[in-house]
């Protein structure tokens, strides 16, 4: 769509430098933060000393398999023995700028500490994720994400506008007021959950108001589901005059947008140069084929706050290393986030990735935003039932027709039956972020948990 010559690339001397340089950089700053979490961090030397490792072992990429993993129940553990900060923190109290923390959905937040270089270094990494975009001066960039407590809506909201574009800090919530700033500030792109996005889709649709948007860019990240065809042909419809929709994502732990699509829109370009990533198969822990799906591994060679090495993130997905028109030489995530690596569920004995259900979800016009997927196994079998929510009223013939399409995609891509169910729209419980759509009953879950979760999310 949009050809390099016209497309701004923030820091081409990095960006589309050849596969062997970069792997030559990575090598460099890998062997410069594994000397530099020895010497500052006592949980990296217990780790390295558990296996017999010196810091000197590791000398390139090649040598990134000898380090150990880290989980995320490790940096708790070390904060809890040693707090506030835990000892694998490798930043002095003065040097430590900014702590932010994780949602702690899960359990005690983690804090995350960062100096005041890696502020900065997050900064350029952001602005250089908008520019892939296409995010710049000429945009009134609406930042529609959290900014108390965690990292991303603040540190996105210092890239956006390292790059030029004015900021407007919109924050996550109150929606009258997101729809007033988007019409009369004239917003040209934003940022929010994709399940915010359809929301959002759907009230200005409602109200009759798509061609009072001024938007040119619209940025997504934070759940599984953008990334895919069938997400953006439907948030295409929703928003018909957007020229870009980029799935962009990371791990907050690690950093904010690790990788970003540029506007070919063929996949999030990853920061190898500062993220080192790895794809392993989640039985062996050995590398996957190239290509193939496996557990991304993240080891950040920047970062020098709390920097992760072998941070196993538990999601999975899949990289390509192919040629981007952009001219980009950064691999590629092309089909983002593919689901958790401890939520894929198995049905009958098949795989079904979330990401594939709500593809499904998204490639019929008549379906609303919001869905249900429960599983149950009130026999022998599982049954899956998707419950879904009618975009308005339909004939009962077009209703009959639609059930048989729906069920012919299921069975196609699942090679099962699914019970469907229609809803009136409103039916469903709508969550602005970290949805709950999947029950899962065979493990003791209800309805009544995502109706719990998105009243909680209301509050907050
Ligand atoms: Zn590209």
């Amino acid at each position: 769509m949009t050809t390099s010559t016209t497309a701004r690339i923030w820091k081409p001397e990095i960006e589309t430098m050849s596969r062997e340089e970069l792997r030559e950089l990575q090598g460099r700053r890998l062997r410069e933060q594994v000397a530099y979490v020895h010497e500052r961090s006592p949980f990296y030397r217990r780790k390295f000393a558990a296996i017999g490792l010196e810091p000197g072992d590791v000398q390139g990429v090649d040598d990134l398999r000898k380090l150990p993993f880290i989980s995320k129940d490790e940096l708790r553990r070390s904060q809890d023995e040693t707090p506030p900060f835990g000892d694998h923190v490798c930043a002095t109290r003065e040097e430590i700028a900014w702590l932010p923390s994780t949602s702690g959905t899960t359990g005690t937040p983690l804090l995350l500490p960062r100096t005041a270089a890696d502020i900065e270094t997050w900064t350029e990494l952001n602005a250089r994720a908008f520019t892939a975009v296409g995010i710049g001066p000429d945009d009134i960039y609406q930042n529609i994400l959290t900014y108390n407590w965690i990292y991303g809506g603040m540190a996105l909201h210092l890239g956006a506008q390292r790059t030029g574009a004015v900021v407007v800090n919109a924050g996550m919530g109150n929606t009258e007021k997101q729809i007033w700033a988007l019409k009369y500030m004239g917003t040209t792109a934003f940022h929010a959950t994709p399940s915010y996005l359809i929301h959002l889709g759907n009230r200005f649709a409602e109200a009759g108001e798509t061609d009072q948007l001024k938007v040119r860019s619209i940025v997504a990240g934070g759940e599984v589901g953008m990334a895919g065809a069938e997400a953006k042909a439907r948030l295409r419809r929703l928003f018909p005059r957007v020229e870009t929709l980029a799935d962009v994502g990371g791990v907050t732990d690690v950093g904010t947008m690790i990788w970003a699509e540029c506007r070919e829109m063929c996949g999030g370009h990853l920061a190898e140069d500062s993220v080192i990533c790895e794809i392993l198969d989640t039985e062996t822990g050995e590398p996957v084929a190239p290509g193939e799906v496996g557990e991304l591994v993240f080891t950040d060679v920047v970062t020098k706050g709390a920097p992760l090495l072998r941070y196993k993130v538990n999601d999975l997905t899949r990289v390509d290393e192919a040629h981007c028109d952009c001219g980009r030489t950064l691999a590629r995530i092309p089909d983002g986030i593919l689901g958790r690596a401890d939520d894929m569920i198995t049905v009958r004995a098949a795989n079904v990735y979330p990401s594939a259900i709500d593809e499904i979800v998204k490639s019929f016009a008549e379906i609303r935003g919001e869905y249900q997927v429960i599983i149950d196994k009130p026999g022998d079998l599982d049954v899956m039932t998707l419950r879904l929510e009618r975009a308005g009223d339909l004939s009962a013939e077009a209703e009959r027709d639609l059930l048989r399409r729906i069920d012919d995609r299921v069975k196609m891509n699942f090679g099962s039956r699914a019970e469907i169910e229609l809803l009136d729209p409103g039916t469903l419980p709508t969550f602005v972020y970290k949805a709950k759509r999947i029950i899962d009953k065979r493990k003791g879950e209800s309805e009544q948990d995502a109706v719990d979760k998105a009243a909680e999310q209301q509050r907050g």
